[in-house]
């Protein structure tokens, strides 16, 4: 990593570059704001309904008195309090009845004299020399038009005066204030129709790829879809933005730029993702530096995910470009451009939430950069334990199952297990799921999860492989812990892996088999051994095989011996993975599970069932939602719908004791 003062903007353009400098982010972000602060935020005026969500422009001062009279606050009767000063139920007060009666709306006439009480209901304005309110149960009609009343009142008693709530003049609302259903009430609540309010920013979105599809075409080969059109701009709303996306461009650079141009024109701030890598294909960088002055102020921020970030200012307006990868899109966007957004919109900072968590595996840590990770929350027994949900910068779902991210300091090249971590929430507060579920995943599971989600408990299932789940179960971190152990000394799966203050549950059969695509003569109609054979006698046969540490690779190993055909060293580490590099042609043969041959459409040949069970923490299984997964486990449901989907489910067997 080299230093400079200036950042590089004059790069030939040949081939790879490299990001000559990396700023870290608290720099990235100074020269930013540096060159947007300080500025003038534009406003609009309107309707009091349009403007939930958007800050006040001014300050609001009242133009009347709320109430703007005196006015009642039960039904009842305006009296003198002096009449009534010495009644009660052995002396009443007897008053003369006015003859009009106040109800809400209604302007009173005649004047409560001395000796006199005029009806008058919730909220009607108090008559002229009336000072107190009686309520009406606490009264008894009496002979000749009058009532007699029980009890004495205080001056005042259930009148509230005009602009007790707010005063004319009062500043109501400050400049800045966002407008919500409250300030809303108290602004109507002064006849004001019409605010002032800093507009909302206008902001294009524009993915760059030549690869990208958009959600609802069908995807080509090599294509992706475009989740970052639609993650931006969902986070710009959510931050009281207004978004326009306006599509998927290829790396052209003429059309790129005039789209750019136009996008830039219409609009207050441009964001862009994809394309700022700085490979020969990218060019969306390129062209932000001809778009206006001073361009470029950053590209190459020491965060991973995230680093291509590019920061530009063309011409007073904000140009970003996002990495392409969506997380690291989402991390950069949310950390780096959010504040900037809502500081241009005249928002306050986004208040975020915060708990603290103990890490349980080591975390390793890219030296330099600040790196984000993303994190489920359990409840362990020593308070929350965060697990790492991230599956690389890919990856979108973990977005999904996490509950929050931690962040690992640039001078730090691992967070050690048991750490404690400052878990900052993307929801206010922490669910705490109902039932947690760590070690290997199966889609049979699923199944399970989803009885339990439709009868009203929440489930967090975790991936962590079978040997992680049982150290999760033996911390206490998990109730339930998936595992598919084979124990080469007693044959056996699972069982001999349990260890005390654990039991077994049984789950249901996986079946192991070697797939290939349908009509592939050299294994249609084979065993398992002729496959393999056939396999290696041909060396244009390309195997995809599993990683190290699963128990297909254990298999696969077995078949294979000493050979290590063509394709040996592509280990994926998931069952879909494999049946995915056969249907699309890059291998011929691989190992995995019969469901997932089978919903990708290729040949299988049958090998060995697996065992897919369950260990449980003893000490947890009295718990309703442990109880529950125990029952769907064994429910006809459960077990109709397993096989459907081609396990063998080990029901209707015992499947545990008591
Ligand atoms: P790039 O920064 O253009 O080199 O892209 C880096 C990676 O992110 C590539 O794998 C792209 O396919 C992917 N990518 C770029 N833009 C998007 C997008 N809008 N949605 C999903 N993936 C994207
Ligand atoms: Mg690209």
């Amino acid at each position: 990593m080299t230093r400079s003062t200036r950042p590089d903007t004059s790069q030939e353009h040949t081939g790879q570059e490299q990001f000559l400098t990396v700023l870290s982010r608290d720099e990235a972000l100074a020269r930013f704001e540096a060159v947007l602060f300080p500025r003038t935020t534009p406003t609009e005026e309107l309707m009091l309904a349009d403007a939930l969500g958007l800050p006040l422009a001014d300050d609001v001062t009242a133009p009347i008195d709320v109430p703007p009279f005196d006015r009642s606050n039960v039904d009842g009767f305006a009296v003198r309090a002096a009449d009534i000063a010495t009644a009660s139920e052995a002396l009443p007060a007897r008053l003369l009845l006015n003859r009009e009666t106040i109800a809400c709306g209604v302007a009173p006439q005649i004047p409560v004299l001395a000796g006199t009480a005029t009806s008058i209901a919730t909220g009607g304005p108090v008559p002229r020399g009336a000072d107190a309110i009686v309520m009406v149960e606490h009264t008894h009609p009496a002979e000749g038009d009058a009532i007699e009343v029980r009890r004495g009142a205080s001056p005042g008693q259930f009148i509230s005066h005009a602009g007790s709530d707010i005063a004319r003049g009062e500043v109501l609302l400050r400049a800045g204030t966002v407008i919500g259903s409250r300030e809303i009430g108290m602004l109507a609540a002064c006849g004001i129709a019409l605010v002032t309010v800093a507009r909302k920013l206008r902001v294009a979105v524009l993915s760059t790829g030549d690869e990208l599809v958009q959600p609802g075409d069908t995807l080509r080969p090599a294509g992706i879809y475009d989740a970052n059109g639609a993650i931006v701009s969902a986070a710009i709303t959510e931050n009281g933005g207004q978004a326009s996306f306006l599509g998927a461009y290829p790396d052209d650079e003429a059309t790129l730029e005039a789209a750019m141009r136009e996008a830039l024109a219409a609009h207050d701030v441009l964001i862009l993702s994809g394309g700022t890598s700085k490979g020969a294909g990218d060019v969306s960088h390129r062209i932000v530096n001809r778009l206006g002055a001073p361009g470029i102020v950053a590209h190459g921020v020491a965060l991973k995910p995230g680093k291509p970030l590019c920061l530009a200012v063309c011409d007073g307006k904000p140009v970003v470009v996002l990495p392409g990868f969506p997380t690291s899109a989402m991390f950069t966007f949310h950390d780096m451009i959010v504040p900037v957004l809502r500081r241009m919109a005249g928002l306050p900072p986004r208040t975020e939430a915060k708990v603290a968590a103990k890490v349980p595996l080591r975390i390793q840590s890219e030296l330099g950069r600040t790196e984000f990770v993303m994190v489920s929350l359990v409840e362990g027994e020593q308070g929350l334990v965060a697990y790492p949900t991230g599956k690389g910068s890919g990856a979108i779902t973990s977005f999904a199952q996490a509950d929050g991210f931690i962040s690992i300091e640039a001078l730090a090249d691992n967070m050690p297990a048991g750490s404690e971590a400052s878990v900052t929430l993307f929801t206010p507060h922490v669910r705490v799921p109902d039932l947690v579920v760590i070690g290997s995943n199966c889609t049979g599971l699923d199944l399970v999860v989803g009885i339990l989600f439709r009868a009203g408990l929440t489930v967090r299932s975790i991936a962590v492989g079978s040997l992680g789940g049982l150290a999760a179960a033996r911390r206490g971190e998990c109730d339930i812990a998936p595992i598919h152990l084979f124990d080469a000394k007693t044959q056996s799966y699972n069982a001999p892996f349990l260890s005390e203050g654990l039991e077994l549950v049984q789950g249901w059969r996986r079946m192991q088999g070697i797939v290939y695509r349908p009509g592939d003569l050299r294994f249609q109609g084979t065993d398992p051994e002729e496959a393999v054979r056939a396999a290696l006698a041909d060396p244009n046969c390309m195997m995809v095989n599993r990683n190290q540490g699963s128990g297909t690779r254990i298999l696969i190993d077995q078949l294979l011996g000493a050979a290590r055909p063509d394709g040996y060293w592509n280990q994926p580490r998931s069952h879909n993975a494999v049946a995915a590099a056969v249907a699309q042609n890059r291998a011929d043969w691989g190992v995995t599970i019969a469901p997932v041959a089978r919903s990708a459409g290729l040949g299988f040949i049958a090998l060995k069932e697996e065992h897919y069970d369950f260990a449980l923490v003893s000490a947890r299984k009295q718990r309703p939602a442990v109880q529950a997964f125990l029952t769907a486990l064994a429910s006809p449901e459960f077990n109709e719908a397993v096989e459907r989907m081609g396990f063998y489910p080990t029901w209707p067997s015992v499947r545990y004791p008591g």
